[in-house]
């Protein structure tokens, strides 16, 4: 598989090179030449294969021969190795729970499968390679998780003070090892300038091997289809049909990712866009109009995002072809308001606990199913309720219980290190990892 640049200014790469640069020179995204369809069969097979197989399946066509078998076969079995359960919550509608995995959020996947993609790439090297990013919450934690450990890679996360839950700031300061967490008394668009402004710095960049573990990159993007297949195939085996899907979107890589393994083969009636009040794509499918947004602060804050990234890769699967696109995907703008009505209406009708994410989700898809009669439902619940005891607590009135898997981690040390929001803080504190 080869993959070009959508700003169709740079050369074709192959998934190795779109891997390690994250980005295209010319700034774009990469995107695959072709769309692969799954091998006849494998959708009615879907139901007895092992998650790690699924894996396989639908990613070894997008590594092509970049990664030899055995070792792709590996990398995907650890890439899964946590539970997707499909739990029914109401009559027509079934969670698809992605809060199993080491951090709690379905990042999980993304972020184990392209940190074992960029180890075995980087094999070789002999000088460690650092990787920084810049987090609002779930993507450090995730980042932070799939590389710990990992020999020869060093990960700087930068979180801006006091806007991270505190289970998002264990995940991030209590790991050690590998894993330093600086502490910006900023907020995130503050880390999010240090961070780039450290990638156009040409004379660190020269003295450190310094790489990102941004959203858009093709590893992270393309793994998130495989619970897709897993949520819909024991739908259809337990209703019979395709179900309604609903995503909770920000950045839009995750639905992008649903939406390409519809065109490769996979049956769903219809998606769902739930957004909260940062409602530029909604506002594209109503429209056919699109204009970025200034990003608002909502209760789902992982999903404030006014200008998303991914949504060039949604245009560019359907050819740009509005009518096309609206036809399989219809969009929400969910307030802050109506998501704690939610969580504490499915709450008390059901004793289901909605995260704020995946109540935006329930939102939405109740109010489609409730227009389509004949249809059923499936949301992804995208992270588990105590990653958000602020949005979750005062709606439903009770503290939510800690898993046990977290009990061990909120009791370690916190280490981190508070920086000023100015670059040449960032800078010399990287050198010093030199
Ligand atoms: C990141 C995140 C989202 C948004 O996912 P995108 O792929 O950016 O659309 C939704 N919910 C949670 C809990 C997240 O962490």
């Amino acid at each position: 598989m080869r993959y070009y640049s959508l700003s169709r200014q740079s050369d074709v790469v192959d998934f190795r090179a779109a891997t390690v640069a994250g980005q295209a020179p010319d700034g774009g995204l990469y995107f695959p030449e072709t769309i692969p369809q799954f091998p006849a069969g494998f959708v009615e097979q879907l139901p007895r294969l092992e998650a790690a197989e699924v894996a396989f399946t639908v990613l070894q066509p997008y590594v092509g021969s970049t990664i030899p078998e055995a070792e792709l076969q590996r990398i995907c079995a650890e890439t899964v190795s946590f539970p997707f359960p499909v739990v029914q919550v109401t009559e027509r509608i079934n969670a698809l729970e992605l809060f199993h995995g080491p951090t709690l959020a379905f990042k999980d996947v993304g972020a184990r499968f392209m940190s074992r993609c960029l180890g075995y790439f980087s094999r070789h090297e002999t000088r460690p390679v650092t990787v920084l990013v810049a987090t609002s919450g779930d993507t450090g934690g995730a980042v932070a998780s799939g590389f710990l450990g990992v020999p020869g890679v060093e990960v700087v996360i930068l979180y801006p003070s006091g806007r991270v839950s505190p289970v998002q700031e264990q995940q991030l300061t209590a790991l050690g090892q590998n894993i330093k967490a600086l502490e910006v008394s900023g907020n995130f668009d503050d880390c999010q300038r240090l961070v780039k402004q450290a990638f156009r710095d040409a004379e660190l960049m020269a003295r450190l091997r310094l790489t990102s573990a941004n959203s858009i990159n093709v590893a992270r993007w393309l793994p998130q289809q495989v619970y897709y297949c897993y949520g819909v195939a024991q739908t259809l085996a337990s209703t019979g049909q395709p179900p309604v899907v609903a995503v909770p979107s920000g950045n839009f890589g995750n639905l992008c990712a649903g939406l390409l393994a519809n065109v490769s083969g996979l049956p769903v009636a219809h998606f769902i866009a739930a957004c909260n009040a940062n409602a530029a794509v909604p506002a594209y499918l109503a429209s056919g109009q699109y204009a970025a947004q200034p990003a608002v602060p909502t209760l789902s804050n992982a999903m404030d995002v006014g200008d998303p990234s991914n949504f060039g890769r949604i245009l560019e699967l359907f050819r740009h072809e509005h009518p096309v696109i609206r036809e399989l995907l219809t969009g929400y703008s969910v307030s802050d308001t109506e998501t704690s009505a939610t969580i504490r209406r499915v709450h008390t009708q059901t004793g289901y606990l909605l995260d704020p994410h995946g109540a935006v989700a329930f939102f939405a898809l109740e109010d489609y199913l409730r227009q389509h009669p004949e249809t059923t439902g499936l949301f992804l619940e995208t992270a588990h309720p105590v990653k958000f005891p602020a949005a979750v607590e005062p709606a439903t009135g009770q503290p939510v219980p800690v898993p046990t898997e977290l009990q061990e981690l909120m009791q370690r040390p916190k280490r981190n290190m508070l920086l000023e929001p100015e670059y040449e803080a960032l800078r010399a504190y990287l050198l010093t990892t030199a």
